[in-house]
């Protein structure tokens, strides 16, 4: 069954999950209120795979499996595949508004790229190998939705995870047996797990020291696998209300934490356990950022055009748009634009192929510069929305119904703007006030401050990487020693 629907995926989260929303637990996730637009929206991704007008794009042939599979699941083999595989992210984002970080296409890329490393997992022995490249087949094949969650709860940073005040808390193997692993512990933050059909887990930061092995472990579980426990944070969608919260009511990715109650995981879907020394090895030697990098810039490109034009819009609302001073702050936009823009086009162009396994990767240097600066443009762009929106973002009416109530006139009259009239800039405002007042609008600049780990650790990690250190420093070396 390659290639699923919207109704296929709706229809296979119909199970036993365990979901847990506020105290109580879910009965259906997919009819669940503060759920059902995400779905809807996580639906309409799988369907748009059926239209004709996408369909070249949004998936491909697969040799291997002999059938047709989504195209994030593509191992690239040469730039143009890569190309491909941007367009095929462009067309799913811009569907979401770029909203919905954790559309399926990121970690579908992210299990091709680790099955394209079927090496590394053999170095612990060719079962775990073998289970690593099944398993993406099988998810592959099936055309799965994926959440995954690296991080231990946020304990006592001076310690490590085993000398926590509770040993209990952080996920670890606490047993084993012919069947596979027992785990018990705690993650967080798995976006959308109480609708994905599949976990995939590995820990974070990949800084393991000895005394942590039982924690240092990577597989994957089916969502009602028993045991597991999804816990949601307060939902900040609006349900229907489309018009005056177009963005929450849609997109709202619900965020949990993941409790493992003495879960089983069968060896099938252990890739790798109770191995430090792996681990810490793993970003780099399975090469998972070059090919999620690229789908996560490539998402951010969209996010950042839509804020853009957003500004574009009040900007011309307010009749401001031609002065100086608005053309530099809209200038400074595109610029913020144009450099994540060029991150995943850059990273084409330099991308090599991998005499290991024959793969086209795109550079991880470029992609890692939208990565270290997304955190700083987004922030700064829905800051733009403030500036520009001043008091009008907070004077807006409760609801745009109230433009076919008696006092319609008066609020027309008191909402106008330049070439616009009330209601359409109150829709405007309504929006803006989506991405940067509202509960959904301080998440998402959380969460491009975050979903790619600490930006302090990460930009160390540009400068530990940096491949092209040493040619610059010679350059600067061969000038001195000129002087
Ligand atoms: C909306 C959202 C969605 C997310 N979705 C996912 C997901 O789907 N899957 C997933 O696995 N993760 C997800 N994440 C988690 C994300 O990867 C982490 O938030 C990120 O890595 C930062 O880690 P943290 O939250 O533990 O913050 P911390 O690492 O605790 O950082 C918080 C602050 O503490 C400081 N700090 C941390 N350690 C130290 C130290 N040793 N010394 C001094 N200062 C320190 C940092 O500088 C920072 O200022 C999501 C996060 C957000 C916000």
């Amino acid at each position: 069954m390659a290639v699923r629907t919207g109704q296929q995926f709706i229809d296979g989260l119909r199970d036993d999950r365990e979901v847990y929303y506020n105290g109580q637990r879910v009965a259906d996730v997919t009819t669940f209120e503060p759920f059902k637009a995400s779905v809807a929206s996580l639906a309409r991704l799988y369907d748009l795979q059926h239209d004709a007008r996408y369909r070249e794009t949004l998936t491909v042939e697969c040799p291997t499996l002999g059938e047709r599979i989504g195209r994030a699941f593509e191992m690239p083999r040469s730039q143009q595949d890569l190309r491909l595989k941007r367009e095929a992210y462009r067309l799913w984002a811009e569907s979401t508004c770029g909203m919905m970080g954790r559309s399926p296409d990121f970690l579908n890329v992210m299990l091709a790229a680790l099955a394209a490393k079927r090496g590394f997992f053999a170095e612990l022995s060719p079962e775990r190998a073998d289970a690593m490249v099944n398993y993406y087949q099988h998810c592959a094949r099936h055309d799965l939705f994926l959440t995954h969650a690296l991080l231990d709860p946020q304990l006592d940073k001076g310690k490590l995870r085993h000398q926590q005040s509770d040993p209990a808390i952080c996920l670890r193997v606490v047993d084993r047996n012919s069947d596979g692993l027992v785990l018990h512990g705690i993650k967080r933050i798995a976006t959308a797990a109480p609708y994905a059909d599949e976990i995939l887990v590995w820990p974070f930061p990949p800084t393991f020291q000895p005394g942590e092995e039982p924690h240092a472990n990577v597989f994957a579980i089916p969502m009602n696998t028993k045991g597991l426990k999804t816990f949601c944070r307060p939902s900040f969608s609006h349900p229907g209300a489309r018009h005056d919260y177009p963005l929450s009511s849609q997109f709202d990715e619900m965020d949990a934490t993941v409790v493992f109650d003495q879960v089983l995981v069968p060896w099938e879907r252990v890739f790798l356990h109770e191995n430090i020394g792996l681990l810490n090895r793993m970003y780099r030697e399975t090469r998972m950022r070059e090919l999620t990098a690229h789908q996560t810039n490539a998402r951010l490109e969209v996010k950042l055009g839509f804020v853009y034009a957003v500004l574009v819009k009040m900007a011309e609302a307010a009749g401001i748009a031609a002065r100086a001073d608005i053309m530099e702050l809209l200038g400074e936009a595109v610029a913020c634009l144009e450099v994540i823009r060029s991150t995943t086009r850059s990273a084409e162009e330099q991308a090599t192929v991998d005499p290991e396994n024959g793969l086209c990767y795109p550079d991880l240097f470029a992609l890692q510069a939208g990565r270290a600066l997304g955190p700083v443009f987004y922030p700064k762009l829905v800051g733009m929305i403030r500036k520009l929106g001043g008091g009008g973002l907070i004077q807006l009416p409760a609801s745009l119904e109230e433009f076919d109530t008696p006092i319609s006139a008066d609020l027309e009259r008191s909402l106008r703007g330049a070439d616009i009239n009330g209601q359409d800039k109150a829709q405007l405002f309504k929006l803006a006030w989506d991405l940067c007042g509202t509960e959904f609008g301080a998440r998402h600049e959380l969460y491009e401050m975050n979903y790619a780990g600490e930006r302090g650790a990460l930009l160390a990690g540009v400068q530990r990487e940096y491949g092209r250190k040493q040619y610059y420093v010679d350059h600067l070396e061969r000038f001195m020693g000129s002087l």
